[in-house]
């Protein structure tokens, strides 16, 4: 059965990808480091769907991950997040590691260790959740902006590499999506992630997941090479709350 491999599947974008997938009858493999929280969700899409425990940051994790799948037709590299809003003044090199580590370093290993089976199946495709943050550098953002523009570099790079190949290669950017994402960047400080949202209406991980069922549902000599999707209150990087009718 077609099989999708979903990263960062216990939260958010990730994992209403893997219900919007299972929807469209593909098999999904879920995966995180918080195991109990994929398996769970793995237990509620059936269709043969696992859960499965990946920490994309650590060789040994992804390794022992992919010696257990059998096959991989889509892999959505989703995992990342970001740590922070400091200035570069007073940047802490912990959070600007742990965003190049998820983001940028391990979108490459698990789509490195996926590709021999990505192109052993009949129309391989891989999407990898970027950000419009890779797009508009902005204050206090340059930890996570510099570790989103390196992973649309690397996805461009990526598609030119696997050209006449069947494998596709896809770079989704999502605007504000209301997830656990400013929760983890905040330290959990809920005051901090709600403020993020004030005034404007995010889009929630559903909306953004319609746009990986719909992108992995085009027929095989479709690629799509990139798609923004953000919410109506937000143009590139400016919030702009409903004021008129
Ligand atoms: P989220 O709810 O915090 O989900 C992040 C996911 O990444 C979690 O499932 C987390 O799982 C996983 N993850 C983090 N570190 C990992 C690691 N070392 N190994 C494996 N999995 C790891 O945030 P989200 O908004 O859904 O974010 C998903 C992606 O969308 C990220 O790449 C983010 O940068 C991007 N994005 C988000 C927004 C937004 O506004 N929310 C906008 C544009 C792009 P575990 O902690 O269980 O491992």
């Amino acid at each position: 059965m077609r099989t999708a491999i979903v990263t960062g599947a216990s939260s958010g974008i990730g994992e209403a990808s893997a219900r919007a997938l299972a929807g469209d009858g593909w098999r999904v493999i879920c995966v995180a480091r918080r195991v109990e929280r994929v398996e769970r969700l793995a237990g509620e899409l059936g269709n043969g769907a696992a859960g499965l425990r990946l920490d994309v940051t650590d060789q040994d994790s992804v390794d022992q991950f992919v010696a257990q799948v059998d096959r991989c037709d889509l892999l959505v590299n989703n995992a990342g997040g970001a740590k922070g809003t400091t200035a570069i003044a007073d940047s802490d090199p912990a959070e600007w590691e742990w965003m190049f580590q998820t983001n940028v370093l391990g979108t490459v290993r698990v789509t490195k260790a996926l590709l021999p089976k990505l192109l052993a199946a009949a129309a391989g495709l891989v999407i990898n959740v970027v950000s419009i943050a890779g797009h508009y550098p902005y204050p206090g953002g340059a930890g996570y902006n510099a570790a989103k523009f390196g992973e649309r570099a690397l996805t461009s790079v990526l598609r030119q590499e696997l050209a006449g190949t069947p494998v596709r290669v896809t770079e989704l950017d999502p605007g504000l999506v209301v997830t656990e994402f400013s929760l983890v960047r905040f330290g959990w400080d809920q005051a901090a992630a709600d403020a993020v949202y004030e005034g404007v209406e995010p889009l929630s991980a559903a909306d953004a997941a319609e746009a990986v069922r719909w992108i992995a549902a085009q027929p095989p000599h479709v690629n799509i090479d990139s798609l923004t999707i953000a919410a109506r209150d937000q143009i590139g990087p400016r919030k702009v709350p409903q004021t008129r009718r």
